[in-house]
């Protein structure tokens, strides 16, 4: 089964199609969905299409409009994802055909949905994933293989306690089955509480043996082992039990990344995705003492949108909104591995550069607000005056910040459109920001 995914933050791109693979679904994703359309058109079937209203290109309901006018696209399933300012989308979308509307300030819904819409569908299987199969003997080890041979898993295995402890340490593994008795001094038992004890693990575990005794079963089970299952095997009780567990342990994943992308969530700004001045405040000073502990420079720009106001003032709020999302849109694609973006203020956005010097980062900075002269967002042609800093010693966030700010006001009062650096400050602490 397979979904694309159309979306131009990395974040939350990435945030679709691990809830897409989380429940099996392999996912193309790209950031045009002009791009998108070309694949479905040279012979891409996605079970569903996932698609932001804003795209580098075509827009998610211009998309919507261009499979709908082709029988053979017609019936592919799509949902939009909008951000919350885009409200009068909503009823359009639907008229358009979209399944479900998802507003990226809550994601979470997504995933859920999707399972359920996509579940109606049989290759969805339970038993996936990747297992550990820890036993000494040839036969056994090729009867299980048997046992999951028609089920989308990976199974390696490995004879000893030791060799195992090697290879969780290698692998995240979403199950492990244990033979009792093992090659060398050590047992399977002794392997689940190393597991649970030393390496605070919890992958699910399954105990095989042989024996009957029910002290060591039960040894088996206080120790940490999630079941326990008899040999000889019996193949669809091995396979239930499997099942359950790889689901448990899918759905706690699941939890898990939602947490963390709740987290991340009260650190973005909800128009572009972008961190918001909370994340900037926390991040910023870090970023100063790690670029110390390393011994590399730290560069920090500040970009705001020139005559701003006249946009809204001329073509109103809404259209000023698009502006900052488009913009917001293009330093999600400029910024390079290592850089950090947050829109701080209404028309004001920071740039932190680590392993950046002074001349490079003022390249980059020319560079953007090159790019943000050619974006014209919204049919505006929209320009961008920058401040550009160097940490220097003895700073700290708040003085490289106040830097970059004033390196800012000149370059609004030298005309606009314009990079200034904040080099002249050299050995003194900046001044008063700007009103
Ligand atoms: P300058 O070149 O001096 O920076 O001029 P400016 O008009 O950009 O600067 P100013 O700081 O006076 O105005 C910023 C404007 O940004 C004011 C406000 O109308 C607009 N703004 C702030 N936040 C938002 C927002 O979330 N959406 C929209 N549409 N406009 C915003
Ligand atoms: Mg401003
Ligand atoms: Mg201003
Ligand atoms: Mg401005």
């Amino acid at each position: 089964m397979e979904a694309i995914v159309i979306e131009l933050s990395r974040f939350i791109r990435h945030y679709l199609v691990s809830s897409l693979n989380d429940i099996g679904v392999t996912t193309q994703s790209f950031t045009s969905a002009g791009e998108a359309l070309e694949a479905i058109k040279a012979g891409a079937r996605p079970s569903l299409v996932c698609t932001s209203l804003v795209t580098s290109d075509l827009s998610g309901l211009e998309l919507r409009a261009a499979l709908s006018s082709d029988a053979r696209f017609r019936e592919i399933p799509m949902v939009l994802v909008t951000s919350s300012a885009e409200d009068g989308t909503a009823a359009e979308a639907i008229k358009a055909g979209f399944l479900a509307i998802f507003r990226k300030n809550d994601l979470t819904r997504f995933g859920p949905w999707a399972a359920r819409f996509l579940s109606s569908s049989p290759d969805i299987d339970v038993i996936r994933g990747r297992i550990l199969h820890i036993e000494d003997s040839r036969s056994a080890v090729e009867l299980i293989a048997k046992l999951f041979a028609e089920h989308p898993v990976e199974i390696d295995s490995c004879p000893s306690v030791e060799s195992a402890l090697v290879k969780v340490g290698q692998l995240p593994y979403d199950l492990i089955l244990a033979d009792y008795s093992l090659e060398g001094e050590r047992t399977g038992l002794d392997f689940v509480r190393i597991l649970r004890n030393d390496l605070y693990s919890r992958i699910p575990v399954v105990m095989l043996s042989a024996s009957s005794d029910r002290d060591r079963i039960c040894s088996i089970l206080e120790s940490g082992a999630n079941d326990f299952v008899s040999k000889p095997v019996i193949p669809r009780e091995l396979l239930a039990r499997v099942g359950i567990l790889l689901e448990n342990k899918y759905l706690i994943d699941r939890l898990e990344k939602q947490k963390h992308f709740l987290f991340d969530m009260a650190m973005r700004d909800q128009l572009t995705s972008l961190f918001n001045r909370r994340s900037l405040f926390e991040v910023g000073p870090k970023e100063i003492s790690r670029a110390r502990r390393h011994g590399y420079q730290l560069s920090l720009l500040i970009l705001d949108l020139d005559h701003f106001k006249e946009v809204n003032d001329r073509h109103g709020h809404q259209r000023g909104d698009e502006v900052l999302r488009q913009v917001g849109g293009l330093l999600h694609t400029i910024l390079r591995d290592g850089d950090w973006a947050a829109r701080f203020g209404g028309e004001e956005f920071v740039i932190l550069m680590p392993n950046c010097g002074l001349d490079n980062a003022a390249g980059r900075a020319d560079q953007i607000r090159l790019a943000f002269e050619a974006l014209k967002p919204a049919d505006l042609l929209v320009t961008v005056s920058i401040g550009v800093t160097t940490c220097k010693e003895g700073w700290d966030f708040e003085s490289l910040f106040r830097a970059a700010d004033e390196a800012v006001y000149r370059a609004k009062a030298n005309g606009r459109n314009r990079v200034e650096r904040g080099e002249d400050l050299e050995g003194e602490l900046p001044g008063q920001t700007r009103p």
